[in-house]
């Protein structure tokens, strides 16, 4: 199959990486050094525009940090629907937000071209491991045509419903990520102030009912460890809590865990540099409280 892949970020290199050798690939990224470095690592082919990358291919991937920026991507002399032909399909890996995406689909099935929105969780670890869960919004066929792609970075491939739900199911999953780590964060290192060791306290944890992916694997990796590596921009962890507050929000339900947490993770990005990660926050409570949760 030809194939485009545009945005070769933190998460969409990784990705990208799967699909060369196993189809046609081009590549295009806003900053062509990227694309250039990538392309000698892969069999990848570097087009200069995202015209020219969507020219002559079946199915055009993108993986930018929002909707705003895929929607940009569409117009121009050099944009995506100056190369797509009648019969292509585009598909979204953006952690993007359902209307824009139902614009864009309205937009594309006028023009006789698919989308589907299929953004990932799993971490830039899970790209590389091509074991990312993939959350798809869309129809059965477009389904059907998209998977053998995702398949390719995907272990779990689910379709959701309509255009827009793989936005909302992503965007909903982040949210109770970042409440996580917030709560997390707040309770260690209380019982650290109180006394308990960093590592007792997340050993107990963990074989207790308060245990989350962010106490079993982001805490011992991270934290403990004070490796604060940076994987995933805090500012990409608050664009998806934004959109889950909205999406509530949208349908009627009263959000005020989730509002807090959005109003607590701002506070965090202006005290912590632009490109933090997203535990970071937990740098913020550890600062505030007077303590480092590590051991
Ligand atoms: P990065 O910030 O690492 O990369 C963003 C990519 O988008 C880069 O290729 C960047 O190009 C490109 N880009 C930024 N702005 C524009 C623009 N205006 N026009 C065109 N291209 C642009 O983000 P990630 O790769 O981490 O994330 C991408 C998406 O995947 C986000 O929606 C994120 O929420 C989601 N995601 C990320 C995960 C992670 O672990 N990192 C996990 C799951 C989902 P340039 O090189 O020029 O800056």
């Amino acid at each position: 199959m030809r194939l485009a892949f545009l945005g070769l970020g933190a998460i969409g290199a990784p990705m990208a990486a799967h699909l060369a050798g196993r189809h046609d690939l081009t590549v295009w990224n806003r900053t062509p050094e990227r694309a250039t470095r990538f392309a000698a690592a892969h069999r990848a082919r570097v087009a200069a525009t995202p015209r020219e990358a969507a020219t002559g291919a079946d199915i055009v991937v993108t993986c930018l940090p929002t909707s705003a920026e895929v929607e940009a991507l569409l117009d121009g002399p050099d944009g995506l629907l100056a190369g797509m032909t009648p019969g292509g399909l585009l598909l979204d890996c953006t952690s993007g937000d359902p209307a824009t995406s139902r614009r864009i689909a309205a937009r594309l099935a006028g023009m006789g071209l698919g989308f589907a929105d299929a953004p990932v969780s799993g971490g830039t670890n899970g790209a590389e491991a091509g074991t990312l869960t993939v959350m798809v919004g869309g129809d059965d066929a477009t389904f059907a045509r998209a998977r053998p792609v995702l398949e390719c970075f995907g272990r779990r491939i689910e379709l959701m419903g309509p255009v827009g739900t793989g936005h909302a199911m992503k965007a909903v999953n982040n949210a109770l990520l970042a409440v996580n780590i917030l709560a997390v964060g707040e309770g260690l290192a209380a019982l650290v102030k109180a006394g308990v060791p960093a590592g007792r306290a997340v050993e107990v944890l963990n074989a207790s009912s308060g245990r989350s992916f962010v106490s079993e694997a982001l805490v011992p990796e991270r934290v403990l460890t004070g490796a604060w590596p940076r994987t995933f921009r805090l500012a990409l962890l608050h664009k998806d809590l934004r959109i889950a507050v909205g999406l509530l929000d949208e349908v009627g339900v009263d959000g005020p865990v989730l509002e807090v947490a959005d109003d607590l993770i701002g506070v965090a990005r202006e005290l912590l540099d632009p490109d933090a990660d997203y535990l970071e926050p937990i740098r913020v409570i550890e600062r505030q409280a007077g303590v480092e949760v590590r051991g």
